[in-house]
């Protein structure tokens, strides 16, 4: 496992020539990546207009051809020419993902904020200093010692992954020895709400994670911000706002962490659907409030093996039948086609896992595997743990069935529930 730590240095005056420089190299080096795209029309589909697709050169050749043309007058080390190019194609290529998708507009990225990514062969561990090396022979050392992190003795340098370094912040990956117990489930989709994540996996059937305590967080601060914000727009307010809203961000991933691990020692492979926050904004101010308030995208990080599923349906369709349902009401789904009565959150999180799974809605196949599985169901808290590993402990004894109303419209009975 990866994870990131980053410490202050006082080292700007030594580093902010060769940060000022690099930056410039990224910047041109992303700007002849982008003038010699060559820009793809296709067809959208079920539409009369065209999208353009950018495709751009990675081979080696043209990788010599800006190398060379950057180590021209370039008095640092050449290796950060390397790490420059390895950027610009790693920012050209999160901007074309993001582009395809719909999220950014077709123009030219750029490398604002000043920051090196230091490579393997421009640092190295001596003792509590990291040195690195900024021109031939000529080094800075960081002084590690103020840490409040572990580096792992038995990997020296190589437990380091590329460290960043800005004008005043140096951040560390370290490779961390995974020490959590084995997850007792293979896979589990999670359907995302306001208050609860609802999993669904057969081997173990709903899983609910109340957040409730982590969405408390986010409305409490709301209403102390709030009652700020109406008293004055004196300075004094404002640095009282960036004192709740920093308090606010550390509460919150106290709970994020914690759902997470929740969610890391059930399932190995978990599953949640792709929202898109920054469309969601749009809607109205309450409904920011709910998103800001849920944590969707910040759990989804630290979760180990997600995967990203397609939003379409998730909710009005019937897990069973794959009949739309545009007027919901209530808590539970009722299907107009097949007569599945179901909570919606399960209904949507079994949504998703058969999605996970890549099986299409069939009844038959419904009944006899997923049907089983419904017949108990598991409630767990999202609170904050005084023990390690209580909630999966609790999750065993917490068994509360949950559901099951289920009339087949088809067969004009009852689904049988299994005992
Ligand atoms: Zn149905």
């Amino acid at each position: 496992m990866l994870k990131t730590y980053s410490l202050k240095h006082d080292k700007r005056e030594e580093v902010e020539g060769l940060l000022r420089a690099y930056n410039e190299i990224l910047n041109a080096i992303i700007e002849d990546i982008w003038s010699n795209i060559r820009w793809k029309q296709v067809k959208i589909r079920g539409k009369n207009q065209f999208r353009l697709l950018p495709i751009y050169r990675k081979d080696n050749q043209f990788k010599k051809c800006l190398r060379d043309k950057n180590l021209k007058g370039w008095i640092y080390a050449a290796h950060w020419v390397d790490s420059a190019l390895k950027t610009a194609f790693s920012i050209m290529d999160s901007w074309k993902k993001n582009y395809v998708k719909g999220d950014r507009k077709r123009v030219c990225p750029k490398a604002r904020r000043l920051f090196i990514r230091v490579k393997q062969t421009l640092c190295k561990l001596e003792g509590d200093n990291l040195r690195v090396t900024t021109a031939p022979k000529s080094f800075v050392y960081f002084d590690l010692s103020k840490r409040y992190f572990k580096i792992p003795r038995e990997i020296s340098s190589s437990g380091i992954g590329e460290p960043i370094i800005t004008l005043n912040r140096i951040y560390l990956p370290i490779h961390a020895p995974d020490k959590r117990p084995e997850p007792a489930i293979g896979k589990i989709a999670w359907d995302s709400n306001m208050l609860s994540l609802d999993g669904y996996s057969p081997k173990i059937g709903w899983v609910k994670i109340d957040t409730k305590a982590l969405a408390t967080v986010h409305i409490s601060s709301f209403e102390k911000r709030r009652s700020v914000q109406r008293e004055a727009k004196s300075k004094k307010a404002k640095r009282v706002l960036n004192k709740y809203s920093r308090r606010e961000m550390n509460k919150a991933r106290k709970h994020q962490l914690e759902i997470a691990r929740v969610i890391n020692s059930l399932a190995e492979v978990n599953g949640f659907e792709r929202l898109r926050k920054e469309r969601m904004y749009r809607r109205s101010r309450v409904w920011n409030r709910r998103v800001m308030r849920t944590d969707w995208r910040a759990i989804m990080r630290r979760v180990d093996g997600s995967t990203e599923l397609p939003p379409q349906h998730t909710s009005k369709g019937c897990s069973r039948c794959g009949c739309i349902n545009r007027d919901l009401n209530g808590c539970m789904f009722r299907c107009g086609s097949c007569g599945l009565t179901i909570d919606r959150q399960l209904n949507a999180a079994i949504n998703l896992y058969l999605r996970m799974e890549g099986v299409p809605h069939q009844m038959k196949w419904w009944d006899k595997h997923i049907l089983p599985s419904l017949v108990g169901g598991y409630f767990l808290t999202g609170a904050e743990l005084k023990a390690p590993y209580e909630l999966v402990r609790g999750l065993y004894e917490a068994v509360k069935p949950k559901l099951l109303y289920a009339y087949d419209r088809h067969a004009d009975a009852y689904l049988p529930v299994p005992t």
